[in-house]
């Protein structure tokens, strides 16, 4: 699925965030990665697969300091 010169990560590995954004789809959250990963602006994730993977984004700086 990937073209780019430098191969981006694939769906399966830990990086898989890394692959470049390729669809944007800001009015619904959402974003296509070329490695077929869809990753939402909670940072949940959707692979290829239909494997889904809970957000995991930690606690704002903010949140933590008061
Ligand atoms: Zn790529």
């Amino acid at each position: 699925m990937c073209q780019h010169l430098i191969t981006c990560p694939p769906a399966d590995a830990t990086d898989r965030e890394a692959a470049r954004i390729i669809a944007t789809f800001q009015e619904q959250g959402w974003s296509l990665l070329c490695n077929g990963v869809i990753v939402f602006e909670d940072t949940g994730e959707l692979l290829p697969d239909g494997t889904t993977i809970e957000p995991h984004r930690g606690p704002a700086v903010h949140a933590l300091a008061a």
